[in-house]
């Protein structure tokens, strides 16, 4: 049991390490206790967007008569969404497990527990390694909430095995998982009330990317409260019932149940990382923009570090990590410049680069402009006017700094952006790029145009 590089966990970012360490000609291990697939394919990305297209249809289907259609008697069957989600994870997975079967790796399907910084216990063995790549992801937060454990509560694992539509819930948490989790259920029937701490949904984005979608939260008849202090939790009659604070008064909320969506948090539990020397701060492992702990020989890559939770940053680390653990002299750094994410909503958020609030935080000089699809041509043929997009600039050359959407097809959209900054562009190339008529894509332009016209003082 003897390899150059180990790989501890087989998810999106140990996938990505295990294949990029291998390609640069190391012999690797990738030990993983299971279940084999990690979280976006069995519990995150890809069943969420799998059942989340199912509420989608179902509310365009009640705005039948609005497009010149008769109106159709539109009910979910959570059973069957969740079936049909059942079936496209069960063939992402295979696909995932046959990739880490193959024999470009060897797979070991236990807990991999650090006995000292080049050793590590598999099982009955001990494995040693020159480098380690630490890809063992996350878990669910438990919050101190008074009374919420006694309760009972569900997380998005339960929501994916639910067979019966709750009557209502209680969504406390207001990030991307929230938000998501909590239009699905308002669109399949359930009554849903939202409780979050901080003014605004989405609180880590700029407020004005949150506004657009908590208008449509509340056409869609959830309650939302923003803003507030959770008190406690308590069964009452069978009921689940929230305590809170809200403009200054405590208020009360019951439901069939809570869904807790208050985040997640490092997986470092049981790895003994003190027997490795690899340092952590507030429970995250640290890691500088190679991908490595304070133990030079090890590195940590994916939602271990919580830098950035999302899979394709996870991707990116794994594969940066993986290139380093093989080329000590020759290092590459993440480059956090295209940071981006995306809040499959409707309207759905999407970002990349800077937002106002790390401008401002950070003294960055920028100019911005923004422009609301309710003035668009295609998104009014739509029928999809929630929303707007914004582009931020430096004030000198015009390099876009950062790229925020909120409205149709956000997620598809911001790769626009995505690519203009990948290439260092700026708004007088992304006006004169051509833009198909009538494209959701068109819209960029108009930001850009205005963008162009203060720069050269018009
Ligand atoms: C509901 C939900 C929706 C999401 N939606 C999106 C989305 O739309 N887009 C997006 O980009 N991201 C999304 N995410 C986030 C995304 O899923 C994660 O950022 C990503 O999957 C993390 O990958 P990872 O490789 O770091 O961890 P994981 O995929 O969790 O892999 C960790 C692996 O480590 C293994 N392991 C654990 N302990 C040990 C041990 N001691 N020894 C060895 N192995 C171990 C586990 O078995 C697991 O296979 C979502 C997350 C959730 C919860």
């Amino acid at each position: 049991m003897e390899f150059d590089v180990a790989v501890l966990g087989g998810g999106s970012a140990g996938y990505a390490a295990a294949s990029s360490a291998q390609s640069h000609g190391a012999k690797v291990a990738i030990v993983d206790p299971g279940p084999l697939g990690g979280l976006c394919i069995l519990r995150g990305c890809m069943p969420t967007k799998t059942i989340l297209r199912s509420s989608d249809i179902i509310a365009l289907m009640r705005r039948a008569q609005e497009f010149g259609l008769l109106p159709v008697k539109a009910s979910a069957d959570l059973a069957a969404i969740n079936d049909r989600k059942n079936q496209l994870i069960r063939e992402f997975t295979d696909y995932r497990v046959e990739q880490l079967k193959n024999p470009r790796f060897t797979l070991i399907q236990e807990k991999a527990e650090f006995i000292s910084p080049s050793e590590v216990q598999v099982g009955k063995s001990i494995l040693k390694a020159k480098s380690f790549i630490i890809a063992t992801g996350s878990v669910i937060t438990e919050y101190p909430i008074p009374g919420l454990k006694e309760t009972g509560y569900v997380t998005s694992d339960e929501v994916l095995t639910m067979r019966k539509t709750p009557e209502s819930i209680i969504v406390i948490g207001a990030g991307a998982v929230a938000v998501e989790l909590a239009q699905f259920f308002i669109r399949i029937g359930t009554k849903v009330t939202l409780i979050q701490r901080s003014h605004h949904i989405l609180s880590q984005s700029d407020e004005d990317l949150a506004l657009p979608v908590e208008a449509r939260f509340r056409e869609e008849n959830m309650n939302l409260y923003t803003g507030t202090k959770i008190i406690k939790a308590s069964k009452e009659n069978d009921r689940s019932t929230i305590y809170f604070e809200h403009e200054g008064k405590e208020k009360r909320v019951e439901a069939e149940t809570i869904l807790q969506a208050l985040g997640r948090r490092p997986n470092i539990d049981g790895i003994n990382l003190q027997a490795a020397g690899v340092a952590t701060d507030i429970g995250r492992v640290t890691v500088d923009s190679e991908m490595r702990t304070s133990q030079k020989n090890i590195f940590a890559v994916g939602d271990v570090n919580g830098i950035h939770e999302v899979v394709h940053i996870a991707i990116q680390q794994g594969e940066i990590a993986g290139f380093n653990a093989c080329s000590p002299d020759n290092s590459k750094e993440v480059d956090n410049r295209l940071k981006a994410s995306v809040v499959f909503t409707d309207p759905a958020v999407a970002s990349v680069g800077l937002s106002e609030k790390e401008c401002k935080a950070t003294n960055i000089d920028y100019l911005v402009a923004s422009y609301p699809f309710s003035d668009h041509g295609k998104s009014i043929c739509l029928g999809e006017t929630y929303g707007h997009v914004k582009i931020l600039c430096t004030p000198t050359t015009g390099e876009v700094l950062g790229g925020h959407i909120v409205g149709p097809e956000a997620g598809e959209l911001i790769h626009e952006i995505i690519t203009l900054m990948h290439f260092h562009g700026t708004v007088y190339d992304l006006i004169n790029i051509p833009h198909y008529h009538p494209t959701l894509a068109e819209i960029l332009t108009y930001p850009a145009e205005a963008l162009v016209e203060r720069l050269s003082g018009k």
